[in-house]
């Protein structure tokens, strides 16, 4: 059995984090099968490296980096999550963590012992099509719904985005997204993004004065 859950590390890059000089964690594998993957070559792709072995590397580069960002695949389905973060810690690193928001308890434990200092929550769907786009269930629904509530409750940073799906994100589902987040008070960025090769028409007006009622920033990558 391969226990390895890190793939493999994208050493400098100032696009990750805010403009922070930042190296990517790459985790193997995810628990959702969406239509659209970001990294579909991941989710295939057994670890490679030890939790031991990222940290040694990342010691060597603490004059060069400040943060550093957990992406993949889904960093929280591996319990070395934790211990990555800890050990990042120990070397002064700010973390962001990239997430579909599928584990709120170990997102919870993660924000409670200090271990992250910035969520990027990959909001999917909305809850009728999020099914459908994840290749999942249901209750991955509530729970993404859960680290939102967990994330608008504490205090730490976050972003939310939605990736487009062809034919089924448009405004309608995007404009309940924005609805359901101004009903929870949420007032902060939402980016909505496509990636490369997936055209969408959105009526981006429409949806920036629909957030703008309550303080959220609509913005939009790639489209
Ligand atoms: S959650 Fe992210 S990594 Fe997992 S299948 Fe969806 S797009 Fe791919």
């Amino acid at each position: 059995m391969n226990n390895l859950a890190i793939n493999s590390i994208t050493p400098y890059t100032l696009e990750a984090y805010s403009g922070i000089p930042s190296a990517i964690v790459w985790f193997s594998t995810c628990n959702l099968k969406c239509q659209i993957c970001d990294n579909p070559s991941l989710l295939k792709k057994k670890g490679t490296m030890k939790i031991s072995e990222v940290i040694s590397y990342l010691k060597t580069q603490q004059e060069k980096l400040k943060g550093i960002v957990l992406s993949g695949g889904e960093a929280t389905i591996s319990r070395q999550v934790i211990m990555l973060c800890n050990g990042i810690k120990e070397l002064g690193f700010l973390v962001k963590l990239e997430t579909n928001g599928t584990n709120p308890k170990v997102l919870q434990y993660l924000i409670d012992k200090k271990l992250i200092n910035y969520v990027s929550l990959d909001f999917k769907a909305n809850q009728e099509n999020y099914v459908k786009i994840t290749g999942s269930k249901k209750s991955f629904y509530l729970n993404t719904l859960k680290s939102f509530k967990l994330l608008n409750r504490s205090k730490i940073d976050f972003e939310v985005k939605t990736t487009l799906h062809g034919n089924l994100l448009h405004n309608k589902e995007l404009l309940e997204i924005i609805k359901l987040f101004t009903k929870l008070k949420y007032q902060g960025h939402y980016y909505i993004q496509a990636l490369d090769g997936v055209n969408v028409e959105l009526d981006k007006e429409e949806l920036i004065a629909e957030g703008k009622k309550s303080n959220i920033i609509v913005a939009f990558k790639n489209i």
